[in-house]
C-alpha cells in the first residue's frame, strides 16, 4: 500500500467516525429535548409545504404511496381538529354565556371548528335529540312560535313549518339571531315553545333558562335535552329531581320526562300563569361539562 492509499483510507475512517459522532449528537439532543421532535402540526406544515420539493413529486406520483401519504395527512388534521374541537368544548361548559359570546365573536373561526367536531362526534350518535323535538314539533300545530336557543346549524328552523327564531352566539347565516341566550331580543310572552337541545352549556345555565321563561307566553312549552351523564349522580352528574324541581320553582310544571335514549334526557315543562316568582330562594344543581372523549 502507497502512502498515498493509507492516508486516503485514514482520512475515511476520520470522515466515517466524525459521521457517526454527529448522528449520536443529534439524537442525544433530541433525548435531552433540545431540539424536540416537531409538534404534529408543524409535521403537517412541513408535509403541505414539502409537497412541491423533489422529494415529494415522488410522492405524488406513485398513486399508492400518496393514498397512504393523504390517508396518513387526514388522520392527523383529523386528530388536531379533534382536540380543538375538545378545547373548545370544555371552554364553553366553563365560562359563562357572556364570555362564551366573547370568545367566538373575537375569533368566529372557532364556532366553525366547534361545529365541526360536534357534528363528527353526533354522527356516533344512535338518536339526534333535535330529531326528537322536531318530531314533537310535526305532531303539534304549526301555528306555534318556537325559540331555539343554542340552535347550531339552525337544524331545527330548517325541518319544521313552525315560525322558528334560532338563536347562537354565531350567526352562520341570517336566519340566525346571534346572542348570548341569557339576553335575547325577543319580546316578553311571544314564543309558544322554548327549545334547549343540548345547549345547557354556560355556567349560568340558570339564566337561560330564566331568559326562556321570560320570552314564553302563559302556558308555553319548555323543551330540554340534554347529556345523560350530566345527570347522573353516580357519576358526579346532577340530581335530575333537583333540576326538575328548581325550574318548577321558576314557575314552571313538569309535564313529562323521558329517560328511554342512552345518550340524552328529554324533559318538557309548561309555563304557569301568573307565577309570582322568587327566583334568588332556587337551589339550582350544578351541571358537569359534557367532555367528549377522544375518538
Ligand atoms: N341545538 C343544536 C346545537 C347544539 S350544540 C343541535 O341540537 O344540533 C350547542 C349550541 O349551543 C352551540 O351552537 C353553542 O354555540 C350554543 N350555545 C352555547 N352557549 C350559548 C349561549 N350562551 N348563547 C347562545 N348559544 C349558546
Amino acid at each position: 500500500m502507497t502512502e498515498d492509499e493509507r492516508r486516503g483510507i485514514i482520512n475515511q475512517q476520520q470522515r466515517s467516525r466524525k459521521r457517526k459522532r454527529g448522528k449520536r449528537h443529534r439524537r442525544k439532543q433530541q433525548v435531552a429535548g433540545d431540539s424536540p421532535p416537531p409538534s404534529l402540526e408543524q409535521t403537517l406544515n412541513a408535509n403541505t409545504k414539502n409537497r412541491s420539493s423533489p422529494a415529494a413529486a415522488v410522492v405524488k406520483c406513485n398513486s399508492k404511496a400518496r393514498i397512504a401519504s393523504s390517508s396518513f395527512l387526514d388522520k392527523m388534521k383529523a386528530k388536531l381538529s379533534g382536540g380543538h374541537f375538545r378545547m373548545i368544548n370544555e371552554k364553553l361548559y366553563t365560562c359563562t354565556g357572556q364570555e362564551a359570546f366573547n370568545y367566538f365573536k373575537e375569533d368566529p373561526a372557532l364556532f366553525n371548528m366547534y361545529h365541526a367536531g360536534y357534528q363528527e362526534q353526533m354522527s356516533h350518535w344512535p338518536e339526534q335529540p333535535v330529531n326528537v323535538i322536531t318530531k314533537w314539533l310535526k305532531d303539534h300545530s304549526p301555528s306555534l312560535i318556537v325559540a331555539d336557543f343554542g340552535c347550531g346549524d339552525a337544524c331545527l328552523a330548517r325541518n319544521v313549518k313552525n315560525k322558528v327564531f334560532s338563536l347562537d352566539l354565531i350567526s352562520k347565516d341570517s336566519s340566525v339571531i346571534a346572542c348570548d341566550m341569557s339576553n335575547t331580543p325577543l319580546d316578553s310572552s311571544s314564543v309558544d315553545v322554548a327549545v334547549f337541545c343540548l345547549s345547557l352549556m354556560g355556567t349560568n345555565y340558570s339564566s337561560f333558562i330564566q331568559e326562556a321563561h321570560r320570552v314564553l307566553k302563559p302556558r308555553g312549552w319548555l323543551l330540554i335535552a340534554e347529556v345523560k351523564s350530566r345527570f347522573d349522580p353516580s357519576t358526579g352528574g346532577a340530581d335530575p329531581n333537583k333540576f326538575s324541581k328548581a325550574i318548577c320553582q321558576l314557575g314552571f310544571t313538569a309535564l313529562s320526562k323521558d329517560f328511554s335514549n342512552k345518550m340524552f334526557i328529554l324533559l318538557y315543562f309548561k309555563k304557569k300563569e301568573d307565577e309570582k316568582l322568587n327566583v334568588n330562594e332556587i337551589k339550582w344543581p350544578g351541571l358537569k361539562p359534557c367532555l367528549y372523549k377522544r375518538r
